[in-house]
């Protein structure tokens, strides 16, 4: 390879390390993107400026405009709720294009070459099946009856033992042209979806990331099959960043991986009960409470991207710091349906960095805290998480809100959350629960704040 473009192949893979470092903090993270971009930029434009083939080179040019337009046009439209299936989308892209670009070189190919364009057409095409079912149903625009859900499973993995099969029988043997990739590919794809079809639709994030992994090490394969150092280097952070995101992500959900894929037990949930009586509040009295505290802090989780209500919560906080009241935000790792959910909304609403507090750093100020205020969440309160030993949430580590001197629950009934199981803290003496659709109530509180100035 021409070494000017070694250099600037290198100075990419050091902003895709340093981009993905500054993404580890909410107040470098669009920094941390920036990097990426330009990371990636800068490796397209030497990739085009140094191809072999001239022939090909407009091609090239003209995809990666109609790739770029896409993804611009996408990520500017897309909800927040709606990111999710947008990540499984791209990922599948990724995944399915390293396939076709091994399967491209495959035919001819002997030896090591061989063995990793067939690996690479696994994974990406894995990958791509996998994600493309992830994408629909997280879209809604498929369901599966969850009877079916074993004999989806032991046909997936029925297929998927055929395909390494196949494709130790085409290593080995040196057979197959390009209809015996595509075939490998389709059947890749298909065992991928099938795995994929059966795990619920909250679930689907973990599986996002394993796939994302998957894509990774699919982009990394390819890499050795160019011998491109740039792509090798970039599938493997991918690879190794999705592999940490998928277990970290299960940890804290307190489940294994293969609990996620294979049996989905918290999107089913066993039903816990909690007695005692439901104390409803009014917005004029939570707003009362909430005034004369001298500490607050404020649980975000998914009903806040349901009701699409960040801006509302940015100005109950600007009000309250006008009152002297110190308001902090307590961050789950997995409060919302992506990981940082929380973070890039409240980012959205221009909500300081330094205001987000994490689980463990958090957890400690709740028992002098005088008023918390949940926002639409649900399990990642649950004291159920620490006691109730039949609880799908049985161990997960929560906030610990209870041990507030009030809590003020705001969503729009009793309605369970993501585990399906009843949360003990919405009968807890000390909760109060203020019924609604939180942009609603905040717009209310956010009044009453107002006209107490
Ligand atoms: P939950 O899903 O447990 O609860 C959300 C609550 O929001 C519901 O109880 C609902 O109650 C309320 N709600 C919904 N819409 C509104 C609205 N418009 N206004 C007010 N409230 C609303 O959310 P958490 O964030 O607490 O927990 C996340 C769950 O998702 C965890 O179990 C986690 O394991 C799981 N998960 C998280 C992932 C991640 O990456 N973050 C990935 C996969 C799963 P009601 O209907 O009564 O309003």
């Amino acid at each position: 390879m021409n070494p000017i473009a070694q250099v600037l192949y290198m100075a990419s893979a050091t902003l895709f390390v340093l981009g993905v470092r500054f993404l580890g903090s909410p107040a470098s993270a669009r920094s941390g993107n920036r990097l990426l971009a330009i990371g990636m930029l800068l490796a397209l434009g030497t990739t085009l400026a140094f191809a072999p083939h001239y022939d090909h080179v407009v091609w090239v040019a003209l995809v990666a405009l109609l790739g770029s337009a896409i993804g611009v046009v996408s990520a500017r439209r897309v909800r927040m709720t709606a990111m999710p299936q947008m990540v499984a989308f791209f990922n599948g892209l990724g995944g399915g294009a390293a396939a076709l670009v091994a399967a491209g070189g495959w035919p001819g190919s002997s030896g090591a070459a061989s063995w990793l364009a067939l690996l690479t057409m696994v994974l990406g095409s894995v990958s791509f099946g996998g994600s493309i079912i992830a994408f629909l149903k997280l879209q809604e625009w498929i369901r599966v009856d969850l009877r079916m859900a074993l004999g989806l499973r032991l046909l997936g993995l029925t297929v998927l033992a055929a395909v390494v099969a196949g494709a130790v029988y085409l290593a080995t043997s040196g057979h197959g042209g390009i209809g015996a990739a595509l075939g490998v590919m389709a059947a890749a794809a298909a065992g991928g979806a099938l795995l994929t079809l059966p795990i619920g639709g909250a679930d689907m994030p973990v599986v996002i990331s394993l796939l994302n992994a998957l894509t990774g090490l699919s982009a990394a394969a390819t890499g050795f099959v160019l011998q491109n150092q740039l792509l090798i280097i970039a599938g493997t952070l991918v690879g190794a960043s999705g592999t940490i995101l998928t277990q970290q992500m299960s940890r804290a959900m307190h489940r294994s991986l293969m609990n996620v894929i294979w049996s989905g037990k918290a999107a089913q949930g066993e039903a816990g009960t909690a007695e005692g009586t439901v104390q409803p509040i009014t917005h004029d009295d939570t707003a009362m409470l909430l005034r004369y505290a001298k500490k607050v802090v404020v649980v975000p989780g998914y009903g806040l991207a349901v009701a699409r209500a960040q801006l509302e919560v940015k100005q109950v906080i600007d009000l309250l710091n006008g009152f002297g009241v110190e308001v902090l935000f307590g961050i789950h790792p997995v409060a919302g349906r992506m990981p940082g959910h929380m973070n890039v909304l409240l980012a959205e609403a221009d909500v300081a960095y330094d205001q987000l507090w994490e689980m463990d750093r958090i957890n400690p100020r709740f028992r002098d805290t005088d008023v918390v205020l949940v926002v639409g969440a649900n399990d990642v309160t649950n004291p159920a998480a620490r006691t109730q030993t039949g609880s799908p949430l049985f161990g997960m580590p929560i906030l610990n809100v209870d041990e507030a001197r009030h809590v003020v629950v705001l969503k729009r009934s009793m309605g369970r959350g993501f585990a399906g199981v009843d949360n003990p803290l919405y009968v807890d003496p000390k909760t109060r629960m203020l019924f609604g659709d939180a942009k609603h109530s905040l717009g209310a509180l956010v009044r009453e704040l107002e006209s107490a100035q």
